[in-house]
């Protein structure tokens, strides 16, 4: 397993594949771990590094994960077959955007890691999947530190994703039906749950 982890991470840097930092998903495993997380849905697969991660937590956990890109999809798929969790793992190859989704399952986590300028579009559609419990943990809302600074950028592709994360974490803060943190760990992670009734 550790050498699986291991060769995962050196594809990864091989071929320019932005898998999540390993502060960060320790965080994530820890998170899972004590709020007893069982049922996670994950946007952005990649090769299976973070699912293969969480599913190490323990082995009641389960995870939907989604890919739209089919040469990441098979090489996650070869992955999670050889870390063995293939019974508890289940890669679904499409956009999640157009993904449909069965109404009868709800998940306790839902992992929104895939891209970053359609990150409002993910809650508001994936939200309705969620237990009344449960959490949406999104990753690099700093976006290497650029997000808050849009402005000192120049106009282009990498501005307007840094503008899309800024308008996201407002979306997150003034949000009547979700209460979201945000995380100093790796890239800031936001841990939105539910509005409790008071
Ligand atoms: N969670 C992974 C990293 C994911 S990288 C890890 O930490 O190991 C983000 C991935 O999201 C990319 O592979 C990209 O192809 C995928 N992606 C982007 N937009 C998507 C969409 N709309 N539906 C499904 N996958 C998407
Ligand atoms: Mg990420």
């Amino acid at each position: 397993m550790k050498e699986l982890i291991l060769e995962i991470e050196k594809y990864a840097s091989e071929k320019n594949i932005p898998i999540i930092e390993k502060k960060t998903i320790a965080y994530i495993m820890k998170f899972i771990n004590d709020n007893n997380i069982k049922n996670i849905l994950e946007i952005g697969s990649a090769i299976g590094y973070s699912s293969i991660l969480m599913a190490s937590v323990n082995p009641n956990i389960s995870i939907t994960t989604i890919e739209k890109d089919e040469q990441r999809y098979m090489e996650c798929i070869k992955n999670i077959k050889k870390a063995g969790y293939d019974k508890r793992i289940n890669v679904v190859y499409q956009d999640a955007l157009e993904m449909n989704l069965s109404n009868d399952i709800k998940y306790d986590l839902i992992f929104i890691d895939a891209a970053k300028g359609q990150y409002i579009n993910f809650f508001e559609k994936f939200k309705y999947f969620l237990n009344d419990k449960g959490f949406i943990i999104s990753d690099n809302l700093n976006f290497h530190g650029y997000v808050g600074r849009s402005t000192e950028l120049e106009k282009g592709n990498l501005r307007s994703l840094v503008e899309k994360i800024e308008s996201y974490k407002d979306f997150l803060e003034h949000n009547e039906e979700f209460d979201t943190r945000f995380i100093d760990v790796g890239d800031t992670i936001s841990i939105s749950e539910r509005k409790k009734d008071e």
